[in-house]
């Protein structure tokens, strides 16, 4: 147990560096127990949070905390998002130059960063670290890469074992969103920390609405989809490369961007399409599963499966790349009888055929469950739930049942009269009479059956077979061009009287969707419109700044930060710092700009807009003979906005002593920075240059004083 003292300084550090008041499930827990020097095992889905769990003990521990991360994409953007928090933090690989590299060590030697990033395979080259003068902490992210039990299994992962010899009483904390138990035994032991406090979260992903629709007319159904989504990032998975390209057009055709992504593009084609998608640049990536693996954004809010995944895993993997940040996100698949009849195709054959063909069958029932959908998908992963989930389509349209029983004897009889060896789509055109060729020259047309459904269509009798074959009262004959047969329970319905509840087809339009916005009387302020306008003015300059500072936007400020600052609109610096998500960092670097922007937006619905007027406002105040803290308290602004005032002021001709509040000296050592940088937009280069003692305020009004000469 950590003392008082100790625990204010975790609850302290959490909300300066990270923006947080407080702690998720598990989290603390396990902080506490890292700074105890107990090694753990964390178990907690994507998005859970694990970050912290690590990043947070770092801190208070007097030297480096290792990271290993497999991949260097990943690394990257922790580090970023480290750094914007504020966080001495680097990683170290195989791409950087010898002098990067020997910098870096210099670093871990000096106590200069928190946390270092490693891929395992670069582990060797830091021997001369490997020692507990220097590393108080090890984390291994992405844990289950260790096992070959796990799904994702990573030959280079396995020297990890030797660490533990060499720092054998540092804490080691391993972390991953998947292991079922094998795997969890499988990475104690291998990182030889089998005595590892275990830390294991439900894997549950609420914040995922799940929905199935038939794959009819997929395209329009996703464009309609997406354009009740506006300025939504989301993926679209696909199966074949062909597809990803073919859709991606499609939806262009249709008004709306997409790109697409698959292995056969080249490297660098690839890695544009991945880091415009993080940026924020590009909203929609049509893509094959290959898309994903490395991308840490948390605000995809919806994830759509043109066609069926293989099985329940990948399903689950890629629709967990939506809604890390915790808000709502959509996971919409599309349900084809056509691709299950492919993906079956594609296992024929393979060493491990049967596993391969169970699982696809697991995926299969899946879609067309008539029961709660999550309690199948935390089935699957031995996680039971007890209560249905109430955020899928099946708990929000529950369906209906009603007695099918002659409905199943037709599907039947005619089954029976094709001799078991038609596929579906021939047992339902003879069941509505098709005068089709290939009918016609089989005969089909005097058969007793034809004809005998002509008054249900064709996509509701698709939907009573599909029944039928999960109730297993007839079945799909794979190896026999897909026809299909009967099964032992066939008779009873034939010639026993045996009842069959089946259910009722819901249309498409019928569904509810899912987060259709609640009806809101109209006043005459459209109170509705205006919040959303702000969302869209607070992400343009998020995304701004994101371009300016080189990092992904969600890293400037993740979507639920920028939720919360629509709802609060705070309008002053301990305003904006009760905001989750706003560290004492970010309140600096961003805080001006973003309340800058409320108030231009508030002042704009009062119909005082423009921006001169405030500036103006200042001036006269100053003129009056005001100090910047007592404008800064009149006005009710940050005295951060208060300088930029001052800087635009006087960047605009206006009488300002400039030299009271910037010296000479440092204007010139800003000139100085401002060549070596090569003029960047951004303020941070400068603030980073003089290694952050020079503040904003000043390096904005220096460059006020360089542009106007
Ligand atoms: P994981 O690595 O488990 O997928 P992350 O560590 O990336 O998840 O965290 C997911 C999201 O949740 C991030 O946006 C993170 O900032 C946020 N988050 C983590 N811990 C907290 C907390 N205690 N309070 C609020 N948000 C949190
Ligand atoms: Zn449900």
């Amino acid at each position: 147990m950590l003392n008082t003292t100790a625990k204010a300084q975790l609850f302290s550090n959490l909300k300066t560096y990270f923006g947080y008041d407080s702690f998720r499930k598990n989290q603390e827990l396990i902080v506490e127990a890292v700074l105890s020097k107990k090694d753990c095992l964390v178990i907690m889905p994507t998005g859970g949070g694990k970050s912290i769990c690590f990043q947070l003990p770092a801190l208070s521990l007097p030297g480096v905390t290792l990271v290993i991360s497999p991949l260097i994409a990943l690394m990257k953007d922790q580090v970023d998002g480290l750094n914007a928090n504020g966080i001495p933090a680097s990683y170290f690989n195989s791409s950087q130059t010898g002098e990067m590299q020997t910098h870096i060590i210099e670093q871990v030697l000096s106590a200069k960063i928190k946390l270092l990033y490693v891929a395992p395979e670069s582990l060797a080259a830091l021997q001369n670290i490997l020692n507990e003068t220097y590393i108080s902490c090890v984390a291994i992210d992405e844990a289950h890469c260790i096992s070959s039990w796990g799904h994702d299994f990573r030959p280079s992962y396995q020297q990890l074992g030797f660490l533990k010899k060499t720092l054998p009483n540092t804490p080691f904390i391993a972390l991953t969103a998947t292991a079922d138990k094998a795997t969890r035994e499988d990475i104690v032991k291998q990182l030889r920390i089998t005595h590892a406090k275990q830390f294991i979260s439900s894997f549950d992903r609420k914040n995922i609405a799940l929905e199935v629709r038939p794959a009819n007319d997929r395209i329009s159904q996703i464009v309609k989809f997406i354009k009740q989504k506006p300025n939504q990032s989301g993926i679209i998975y696909c199966l074949s490369r062909k597809n990803t390209e073919q859709l991606s057009k499609k939806l262009n055709t249709n008004g709306i961007s997409a790109e697409a992504y698959h292995a056969g593009l080249n490297f660098d084609a690839r890695s544009k399409v991945q880091e415009d998608f993080v940026f924020d640049k590009t909203q929609i990536v049509c893509a094959t599963v290959a898309f994903g693996m490395g991308i840490d954004k948390s605000n995809v809010r919806w994830v759509i499966h043109y066609n069926m995944p293989k099985n329940i895993e990948g399903y689950y993997q890629e629709i967990g790349r939506g809604g890390r940040d915790g808000l709502k996100s959509h996971a919409l698949l599309f349900h084809s009888y056509a691709d299950v009849i492919q993906l079956r195709n594609f296992a024929s054959g393979a060493s491990n055929e049967e596993v391969q063909v169970a699982k696809l069958e697991r995926m299969k029932q899946f879609s067309e469950s008539v029961t709660c959908r999550r309690k199948i998908l935390l089935g699957y992963f031995g996680e039971l739930l007890a209560d249905n989930c109430g955020n899928c389509d099946v708990c929000k349209n529950p369906p209906q049942f009603f007695d099918g029983t002659i409905i199943a004897q037709k599907i039947l009889s005619a089954i029976y009269r094709l001799e078991q060896t038609e596929s579906m789509g021939m047992v339902i055109d003879v069941l509505r009479g098709s005068q089709n060729a290939n009918v016609l020259s089989k005969g089909y047309h005097q058969l007793r059956t034809f004809g005998i459904g002509k008054d249900i269509s064709w996509k509701d009798w698709q939907h009573f077979v599909v029944q039928l074959i999960n109730q297993g009262f007839c079945e799909i004959a794979f190896h026999k061009h897909n026809a299909l047969q009967l099964t032992a329970f066939s008779n009873n319905v034939l010639f026993k009287q045996a009842k069959v509840a089946l259910t009722k087809p819901i249309a498409v339009k019928d569904i509810k969707v899912a987060d259709k916005k609640p009806k809101v009387k109209r006043t005459k302020s459209k109170p509705k419109a205006i919040a959303s306008n702000l969302f869209e003015r607070l992400r343009a300059l998020r995304y701004k700044i994101a371009l300016e500072e080189n990092i992904p936007a969600y890293l400037v400020f993740s979507d639920a930060t920028l939720k919360e600052i629509e709802r609060e609109r705070p309008l002053s610096d301990s305003d904006f710092l009760k905001i989750s998500g706003v560290g004492q960092r970010k309140l600096e670097v961003y805080g001006d700009e973003f309340i800058a922007e409320i108030s231009s937006f508030m002042n704009s619905k009062v119909k005082k807009p423009k921006k001169v007027d405030t500036w103006m406002e200042t001036y006269n105040l100053y003129r009056a003979g005001l100090s910047i803290e007592e404008i800064s308290i009149k006005r009710k602004l940050t005295l951060t906005t208060i300088y930029s005032h001052i800087a635009k002021l006087y960047g605009s001709g206006k009488a300002i002593n400039i030299f009271d509040f910037v010296s000479p000296s440092e204007v010139e050592a800003v000139k100085k920075a401002k060549q070596v940088l090569d003029a960047p937009k951004a303020l941070k280069p400068y603030f980073t240059y003089f290694n952050e003692e020079l503040d904003y305020f000043k390096i904005r009004l220096a460059l006020s004083v360089i542009e106007k000469k």
